[in-house]
């Protein structure tokens, strides 16, 4: 299957790069989509304006200034808080990096995965023809992002390099895969795999657990519930709506199939409940991707968390709506996964929409950062963007956007998913130091 999610990104395959060179993980993808010509042209500039060749130029920390400056150039518009001698003067380039990044380095990535089971995904035998699609998609995926070997390298050990030496994330949540009725009756990601991720970096990651498919049946459904809190020692859940059962799909205002669910999680101590919403990739009902069942749940289970990953992305409207006209809501969360990197480098616009709207109508308090990682690399070049990225003026003047302030930032970055999830905010330092994570 074509690489056809993220259409606007074609072309980034065809781009040689290094997974582990953020600064041109960043570049490359600035230069897809309907202004990448345009982008291209600019950095060529710069580059000689740098005196360096094209060639290291888009490895350097400059390209990916110049790449941000030039959609700023391109558009009229100046999303990026970037100046004009950070594309070609190094010292620059680094003095403004550290300026700008006071004040925002706790962060907590609220979306990251493993994609790589140990026996993998084969056609026919343990994965059917829809569970090839996906993993199709994320292969393509990771090729695309410079991962040789697209998810066969989307493992445990490339996540540690990835997410947690190569990036400024102090707490990675881990996010699950369930799907098992597309591959071969087990977790698209077993537990007891995903599981070695929190076992190894104890301190800096908390593991949700998933995979709860009701329409299997709700006995089966609380059974596995209670084993994944007893025996894995979950922190929350992160589920889908979707399935592949003759009835397709479920929702969480369910009272029959899912309130069973919940109130379960009340008995077992599990506070933090969160849904893939949006983006409908492959096999996904698109009708279980918006995110109105949110509206009875959050109001029937008010002292449970109700996370929206994806913020419901391109239906986010429809999300903003719950808290925007709902004001007392007080336990209705989004995070940024996918969302962001997709509309960043080429729909700026859009991006800035995006998280106007979720900060004007949730608030500042309930939007929290995510990446998808390792789906795209390395999170740093998200890091970087978003800590460049602003609501253009006009856009606050016309549509009551809050501006994207450090402040706001921070809440984002980390503070917000800090007080979800009992973490305690260490500022890290140079080195590293790695935050302790109490337990919830
Ligand atoms: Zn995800």
């Amino acid at each position: 299957m074509e690489f056809n999610v993220f259409e606007h990104f074609k072309g980034i395959e065809k781009i040689p790069k290094d997974p582990t060179n953020n600064d041109q993980q960043g570049t490359s993808f600035f230069l897809t989509g309907h202004m990448g010509e345009q982008i291209s042209s600019h950095l060529d500039d710069y580059a000689a304006k740098a005196g360096m060749s094209r060639r290291n130029f888009v490895k350097s920390a400059c390209g990916f200034a110049a790449a941000m400056l030039a959609v700023n150039k391109i558009t009229g518009t100046k999303f990026f808080d970037v100046e004009e001698a950070e594309a070609y003067d190094p010292a620059a380039r680094k003095e403004l990096s550290v300026a700008r990044k006071a004040g925002t380095e706790f962060i907590v990535d609220q979306h990251t995965h493993i994609c790589w089971r140990k026996d993998g995904y084969v056609p026919g035998v343990n994965t059917t023809e829809k569970g090839m699609w996906f993993v199709q998609l994320l292969d393509n995926l990771g090729k695309a992002m410079g991962l040789p070997n697209g998810i066969r390298d989307m493992t445990v050990e490339n996540f540690g390099k990835l997410v947690l030496e190569k990036s400024d994330t102090s707490v990675a949540i881990f996010n699950p895969f369930g799907f098992r009725e597309d591959y071969g009756g087990k977790d698209m990601v077993p537990i007891e795999e995903q599981v070695e991720v929190r076992n190894r970096w104890p301190d800096r990651t908390i593991m949700m657990g998933g995979g709860l498919t009701p329409n299997q049946g709700i006995g089966e459904t609380l059974d596995r519930l209670q084993m994944f809190v007893e025996q894995y020692k979950i922190s929350g859940l992160k589920l889908y709506t979707f399935d592949s059962t003759p009835k397709r799909g479920w929702w969480f205002d369910d009272e029959k199939l899912a309130y069973p669910i919940w109130e379960k999680c009340r008995k077992l101590g599990i506070k933090n409940i969160g849904c893939h919403k949006g983006i409908p990739f492959g096999q996904f009902m698109a009708r279980y991707a918006h995110a109105e069942d949110f509206d009875a749940v959050a109001d029937d289970f008010t002292d449970l968390n109700w996370i929206v990953f994806h913020s419901a992305w391109p239906y986010h409207n429809e999300l903003a709506a719950l808290k925007g006209f709902k004001p007392q809501r007080k336990n209705l969360y989004s995070e940024l996964g996918s969302c962001f990197a997709a509309t960043v480098t080429n729909r700026p616009l859009e991006c800035a929409h995006l998280l106007g709207t979720l900060i004007r109508d949730l608030g500042a308090d309930y939007v929290m950062w995510g990446t998808d990682s390792t789906l795209w690399a390395s999170p740093q070049w998200q890091i970087e963007a978003f800590r460049r990225f602003q609501i253009p003026e006009e856009l606050v003047k016309g549509y009551g956007y809050p501006p994207l302030t450090q402040e706001v930032k921070r809440k984002i970055f980390g503070e917000n998913a800090a007080r979800l999830w009992g973490i305690k905010v260490t500022a890290k330092t140079e080195p590293a130091a790695p935050p302790t994570v109490v337990a919830v």
